[in-house]
């Protein structure tokens, strides 16, 4: 472990986004460095921890400087800041490989929680993966997915959705994302397909363990993985 504070870069054109995050990570440990602009961004990355990046820059665009980030620095952490729901859909698609996203308008505290989980990841990459897998244990083959050694009763698409959500703790999957990657033709799918099918997962998944949540909703975003479950149940 090191003592010093780990440096973390904002890339953000907005001062009050920028001076918000600051205070919130510097708080928090860290040690924020703020650039206004993209070209800046490329001069200032080497001893950055983790990079936050807005897409919308004045300059150069988010993922452009992403891509030249990710050129000289293969392993820097990167997570994005989005405001549409384009530039989302994109940094899902992870035809980039983004560590993470957040929605802009976002909560400091959320940010914060964001930037250690990706940090932690990005760490020890494989203990992140292993974690989840104590409360579930996924058999494809069989389409049968255990949770705290209890068989789920699933329904192909409940099945679907699970093991997406597994495949990536911690990830938050929009509602369209999950739509192309569970339902085979989502044309005639809609978001509250989603939503209804979470919904009956959840009930299933409270019959085994009642006072868990492992799907988190993300308000406009989407759903992900808990990352926090316990590796057992407790007695009640
Ligand atoms: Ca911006």
């Amino acid at each position: 472990m090191s003592s010093s504070r780990p440096v973390i870069l904002i890339v953000e054109d907005e001062p009050g986004i920028a001076d918000t995050l600051q205070y919130a990570l510097r708080t928090e440990g860290f040690e924020p460095r703020w650039c206004a602009g993209g070209e800046a961004a490329l001069t200032q990355a080497d001893d950055a921890a983790l990079v936050i990046l807005d897409v919308g820059l004045p300059d150069l665009n988010g993922f452009e400087v992403f891509k030249r980030l990710r050129a000289r620095e293969p392993t820097l952490p990167i997570l994005f800041l989005t405001a549409r729901a384009d530039e989302i859909d994109r940094v899902v698609g992870l035809e980039l490989g983004a560590d993470d996203y957040v929605t802009k308008p976002f909560s400091p505290r959320e940010l914060v929680a964001r930037v250690r989980t990706v940090l932690r990841r990005s760490a020890a990459p494989a203990a992140a993966a292993a974690a989840p897998s104590t409360a579930f244990a996924l058999d494809d083959g069989k389409r049968a997915i255990h949770y705290y050694g209890q068989p789920l009763d699933l329904s192909r698409y409940e099945y679907g959705l699970l093991k997406t959500l597994i495949g990536r703790p911690g990830f938050v999957f929009t509602r369209e994302r999950l739509l192309s990657l569970v339902w085979d033709d989502d044309t005639d799918s809609l978001d509250r397909t989603v939503d209804a099918h979470v919904k009956t997962l959840r009930a299933k998944l409270k019959t085994v363990a009642p006072s868990l949540e492992p799907i988190r909703t993300h308000r406009g975003a989407g759903y992900a993985l808990a990352e926090d479950l316990p590796a057992t149940l407790s007695g009640p």
